[in-house]
């Protein structure tokens, strides 16, 4: 039997009920998951609390190799893990693998920050009074972290809480997504075997609002860091009171693509195409309005038309596929109601604007008012508009015409512009001659707006996960 089948078997003695996990891709039941009951939650608790005593006192030395083992493990097991996230998220396998892959590189980054969480020194004695005295800082682990991840990369964005609160020494409760819960069940498979101590990682499935609320209200949970949508993450921000939190939320990221780099606009379509509907969408980072200067427009959007009409849909299993299906039917009504709005109100559409049994066909959409939700909301489906603009700083006033404010990118081979651009974007990160849906996962990776609050990228996390202690030893007593 599966590791993750028994230890959710394990879960189900004491769940309150059990709920279906569907198979995105066939509307089928994959397995019955627990809703956990408050109690399991509590005693979780109690175990990491347990747990951060044996844990915060390894040597950082001890925690990274822990860390490297992590990741070799799952390189190990790299195919399990990649059919694993397809099975619950319907993610095409290619992207499943580059998940796992980025999910690899995410420990070991860990273990390599592990050896370097470093104070400094700090020179009293530039202050009034302050001679005779040597000072420095600490950083200390700072106990439970209660994480909550979403659906859409259901084993990296837990690798991105887990790595960095091991590698400060603490000890983490993970409740993963109700719809794709499996990845981080399979992870235990890996803890049990590296020397970590028991209950430092934890999984507990079920309903968000409750067991969120426990893990939120709990004074023994030092910091919450959840990813998800900006809806939660203000909810969460709300309750948490003097709580740590770091919030990773949406986008409706933008690039603007603008005359200088005519010569490069098939390499650039490509990379749109892919930013636009791989995994059909569901990324946070997803290339969602795209600004092209208007003369260059009619062939960009040429270009991109055929790109995009030649993407697989299909078997999220088969080697082929580019989009599947979406991760359930509120996501496909809410989609295609938005495309119909946008319609409705003066957008041209220029391919797609179907629903599929279970997905959607991608979908292309022409100067688009900004007020439409294609535009203004985050979609997190396959849907991409192209408005075309007369000049860079129409695009600029554009881009920032939003509420959310996480990546941005642009192509432009014009160096003041780039430079204007990166500084008068307002997100936390600008992708110059790059699509906004990158991201490397040793970058400080954090939103504006209501895109976010605080920051990953494992050294990033690692800072918000510990408590800073200031050190002074007075030799002049
Ligand atoms: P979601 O907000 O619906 O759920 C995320 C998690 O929060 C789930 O585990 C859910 O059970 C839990 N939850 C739900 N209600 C809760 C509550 N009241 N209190 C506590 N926990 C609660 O998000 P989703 O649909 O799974 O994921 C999609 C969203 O995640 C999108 O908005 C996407 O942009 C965002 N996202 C952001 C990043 C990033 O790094 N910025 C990465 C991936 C996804």
């Amino acid at each position: 039997m599966q590791v993750y089948c028994r230890y959710l078997n394990d879960l189900m003695t004491s769940a309150r009920q059990t709920y279906p996990l569907l198979n995105p891709h066939t509307r089928e039941k994959i397995l019955d998951i627990p809703d956990c009951s408050n109690e399991q939650m509590l005693q979780a608790i109690e175990r990491s609390k347990y747990a951060y005593k044996e844990m915060r006192a390894l040597s950082s030395e001890k925690r990274s190799q822990i860390l490297d083992k992590i990741s070799e493990r799952i390189a190990e097991l790299r195919e399990e893990f990649a059919r694993v996230i397809t099975l619950e998220s319907g993610k095409p396998i290619r992207y499943s693998r580059g998940e796992v892959d980025r999910t690899i590189q995410t420990f070991k980054f860990s273990a390599i920050e592990a050896r370097k969480l470093e104070g400094e020194s700090i020179r009293l004695d530039a202050a009034a009074n302050g001679a005779g005295r040597d000072a420095y800082t600490i950083f200390q682990p700072i106990g439970v972290v209660g994480a909550i991840t979403p659906f859409n990369f259901p084993l990296n964005l837990v690798a991105h809480k887990v790595g960095p609160a091991l590698a400060v020494g603490n000890t983490i409760i993970v409740k993963p997504a109700e719809k794709a819960p499996l990845s981080a069940v399979k992870l235990l498979e890996v803890m049990n075997e590296v020397g970590l101590p028991p209950y430092a990682y934890q999984v507990i499935t079920g309903d968000g609002p409750r067991l969120g609320a426990i893990l939120i209200d709990h004074p023994d949970v030092a910091k919450i860091s959840f990813t998800g949508s900006p809806k939660v993450g203000k909810q969460i921000k709300s309750r948490a009171g003097l709580k740590k939190v770091t919030l990773e939320l949406g986008n409706n990221s933008a690039i603007y693509v603008d005359k200088s780099v005519e010569e490069k606009i098939a390499e650039i379509v490509k990379k749109a195409v892919e930013g636009a509907f791989s995994y059909n969408g569901q990324v946070c980072i997803s290339t969602q309005r795209i600004y092209v200067d208007k003369r260059i427009s009619k062939q960009f959007i040429r270009i991109f038309k055929e790109a995009t009409e030649l993407l697989q849909y299909g078997n999220p299993f088969d080697d082929d596929t580019n989009l599947s299906a979406l991760i359930d039917e509120n996501a496909q009504r809410r989609i295609i109601s938005w495309v119909h709005e946008a319609i409705g109100g003066g957008a041209t559409l220029i391919s797609g604007g179907e629903l599929l049994q279970y997905g959607m066909k991608p979908t292309i959409l022409l100067n688009v008012p900004a007020s439409m939700k294609v535009s203004c909301e985050e979609v997190f489906g396959p849907v991409v508009i192209i408005n075309e603009v007369e000049t860079a700083e129409e695009a600029l006033v554009e881009m920032n015409n939003s509420d959310y404010g996480l990546n941005a990118g642009l192509f432009t081979y014009v160096l003041p512009q780039a430079l204007r651009f990166a500084h008068e974007l307002e997100v936390g990160q600008v992708l110059v001659n790059d699509i906004p849906t990158l991201r490397f996962d040793h970058m400080p990776y954090g939103g504006i707006k209501s895109s976010g609050y605080g920051y990953e990228g494992i050294k990033y996390a690692m800072r918000e996960m510990v408590n800073m202690k200031f050190i002074s030893l007075n030799y002049d007593f």
